[in-house]
């Protein structure tokens, strides 16, 4: 029992966790946090929060938070601390020589997810404005940029369409690739209320989730594919709906464009993607996938929730497309209930994509090929803004092994170890001659860096983030920045080294700017959201309170556009090396490489990743549960423990990546989604053997 006291004072503020973006009360007494209660006005989280959010806070105050800046000439120097002004030209020195040698190309930034809408905005600026290069990508990249590509392609806009008050109006829930449970616990408890009143759930995913047998509910469909089959398994759905004359005719009709719908029906129709045809390739039963699909056409609202098991695949981006196509065919579109919604899985992935961190984009997702939208941005700037697309992050990371790339700014951010393949990232890195980290402790990246700027916690700075229903949600200060500076300010000193005439006082002057430049963020002001609680975008004349439900009427791009979707295999191939498939996921009190969650003393703990592993394939090589096993795959290989399960089908392995230790990612392969180079976390071939230890 800890003595907590009374508190204080108390301020409200976001989760910086995942992208639910509860909001809660911090507790105060003196300086110190006491306690995080979730507040009931919060209009994500209603009164409600999970482990994560209530009690994995600790590590804003952690002894490992490195506070002061630090310098190195050579990564195999010792780290020197230095004043904040000193550690500034010493990084602005580095780059601009960089610049001044090798030209603008040859450096620029990654983003983080983590981080405000008002520090990313600033970070994109960073690399527009004052490196002059598009070189800007964000976490996103590897998590749901194909969301932002499949949706933006079919319906014009690329965010989910419905607020989480939605669920309490639909009749059939299908999660494809995700588990809420574990991942988005206070939308799992939303939804799981509704299944509790009869709504019925089918759920998409290779493993026998937390999801799949939730207490007191059992999913009436489980379609446990084989890893990598997505776009097999969608299109089969769509082939039973067009052939058994399931859709919403009238809607199709009304809002999408005809002839394309008529070349897709053509094209799904096809037998080779009856659920027959394809019942060897996905694993899943045709039974199965033909009562899934009229269930989904038929039971009434249907709403889609989907994850990072469909979008960090090969064919990522068509899975999206795929998943949005079923929506038009059924007319589950435009009302409450329905919809297709993204699961995002950080605190601002929808805003670190929406303020422009793309190497392609604006913020407001526009081009930078579209003159009118740059020159609005190079009057306000008062600079020339490059009309090519910069570099995404892993040709960043080709380009300086290949000798062309040469200085990065990396903003909370651990690269090393959240990025596939992790021996080409560390080469990308090792050739950099200026690695700037900025973030709150030492991760892997930063041993190879040059200069480590100190970050703050999200108790420690006003701000914005934008969670997964485009609701922007108040940051507050709950308390002074350990380090000196709030991230935004830091960013904006570095500009000033680099020679910019940056003046922000305040994250709302920040956000006056986005409001001003951005036409989905117009009527969005620190006012507007002290009186409105929080905001879904598109918040303009339009839609002065906001926007909870998209497409009500027609889509943002005209007319809803059906696409094909080729299934094609992914080039990640099992054989006798490495017979099984690896997939990963995470555990509901983890979160992500656990750079935070690790450091708090969290009320349920998992101190290390396991492999969970079937029955038949662990007896086949002689594993008993909880021994250490070897898994290698073709890039590489870790050790950790194993848990006999069949909850994994055989042929398939799991696990988590929560633990440096582990490196799961030393494991997983290089392949990425053909439109957006999301990598292919999610399909590993491997052999996994008895082991020692590590
Ligand atoms: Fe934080 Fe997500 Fe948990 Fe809410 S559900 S408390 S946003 S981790």
């Amino acid at each position: 029992v800890v003595e907590i006291g009374t508190p204080e004072r108390s301020v409200i503020t976001t989760c910086a966790y995942c992208g639910v973006g509860c909001s809660f009360k911090a507790e105060m007494r003196g300086d110190e946090l006491v306690r995080m209660v979730p507040h009931k006005d919060g209009k994500a989280n209603r009164g409600h929060s999970c482990v994560k959010g209530r009690f994995a806070y600790g590590y804003a105050t952690h002894k490992e938070r490195i506070l002061n800046p630090m310098i190195r000439d050579k990564v195999t120097d010792p780290w020197k601390e230095v004043s904040w002004e000193e550690a500034m030209t010493f990084a602005a020195n580095r780059m601009k020589g960089l610049i001044d040698k090798h030209g603008r190309q040859s450096v620029g930034v990654i983003t983080s997810s983590r981080c405000t809408n008002e520090e990313t905005y600033l970070v994109q600026k960073l690399t527009r404005a004052v490196f002059q290069n598009n070189n800007t990508d964000t976490c996103a990249r590897v998590c749901h940029s194909p969301t932002g590509y499949g949706l933006g392609q079919t319906y014009g806009t690329s965010a989910g369409t419905q607020d989480f008050d939605s669920v309490e109006e639909s009749d059939v829930i299908m999660v494809i690739g995700a588990n809420p449970s574990a991942a988005h616990p206070v939308f799992a408890s939303r939804m799981k209320k509704r299944l509790r009143k009869g709504a019925k759930l089918i759920v998409i995913d290779p493993r026998r989730t937390e999801t799949v047998e939730a207490p007191h509910i059992k999913a009436a469909h489980h379609l446990a594919l084989r890893p990598g089959t997505n776009v097999a398994v969608v299109t089969a759905l769509a082939h039973v709906i067009v052939t058994e004359g399931l859709m919403d005719e009238a809607f199709i009709r009304e809002r999408c464009d005809w002839d394309e719908f008529q070349d897709y029906a053509d094209f799904v129709s096809e037998e080779r993607h009856s659920p027959e045809a394809t019942e060897m390739l996905t694993g899943v039963p045709a039974q199965t996938l033909r009562e899934a699909a009229r269930l989904y056409a038929k039971g009434g609202n249907g709403a889609i929730y989907y994850g990072l098991g469909v979008t960090e695949h090969s064919q990522g981006s068509t899975t999206v497309i795929g998943i949005a196509n079923l929506a038009m065919l059924t007319g589950n579109i435009g009302r409450p209930g329905v919809g297709v919604n993204p699961l995002r899985g950080q605190n601002n992935v929808q805003g670190s994509c929406d303020m422009g961190s793309f190497p392609h984009e604006l913020p407001g997702y526009r081009h930078v090929k579209l003159d009118e939208v740059r020159n609005l941005f190079e009057e306000t700037w008062g600079v020339q803004i490059d009309n090519e697309p910069g570099l995404r992050i892993p040709n960043m990371l080709d380009a300086a092994v290949e000798g062309t790339f040469k200085g990065l700014y990396c903003q909370g951010e651990d690269i090393l170890q959240s990025d596939p393949d992790t021996k080409h990232v560390a080469a990308g890195l090792a050739a950099m001659e200026c690695v700037i980290v900025h973030d709150l402790f030492l991760n892997e990246t930063a041993n190879y860096a040059h200069v480590f700027f100190p970050g703050s916690s999200f108790l420690e700075k006003d701000g914005t983030f934008t969670n997964a229903e485009r609701r922007i949600n108040r940051v507050r200060k709950v308390m002074a920045p350990k380090n000196g500076y709030a991230d935004w300010e830091v960013t904006q000193m570095f500009a000033q080294a680099m020679g910019a005439n940056w003046n922000y006082a305040h994250p709302s002057q920040i956000m006056d700017e986005i409001a001003m430049l951005t036409p989905s963020f117009a009527g969005v002001s620190y006012d507007a959201l002290e009186e409105k609680n929080s905001i879904q975008w598109p918040c303009n004349d339009k839609a002065p309170d906001g926007t909870p439900m998209m497409h009500i009427d027609g889509f943002v791009r005209g007319k809803g556009k059906f696409i094909r979707t080729e299934y094609v295999a992914t080039d990640e191939k099992t054989g006798p090396r490495f017979p099984l498939l690896l997939t990963t996921g995470r555990i509901l009190s983890q979160y992500n490489v656990g750079a935070q969650t690790r450091r708090t003393h969290n009320v349920v703990w998992h101190d290390q990743d396991v492999l969970e592993i079937h029955p038949h394939d662990a007896e086949n090589r002689g594993i008993r549960d909880g021994d250490y096993v070897r898994l290698a795959s073709r890039s590489g290989e870790t050790t950790l423990r194993a848990t006999i399960t069949d909850k994994v089908s055989p042929g398939v392995v799991y696990t988590t990546f929560h633990h440096p230790d582990t490196q799961a990612n030393v494991v997983t392969t290089d392949f990425s989604d053909w439109a957006t180079n999301c990598p292919e976390y999610k399909v590993t071939a491997v052999q996994v053997s008895p082991s020692n230890g590590p």
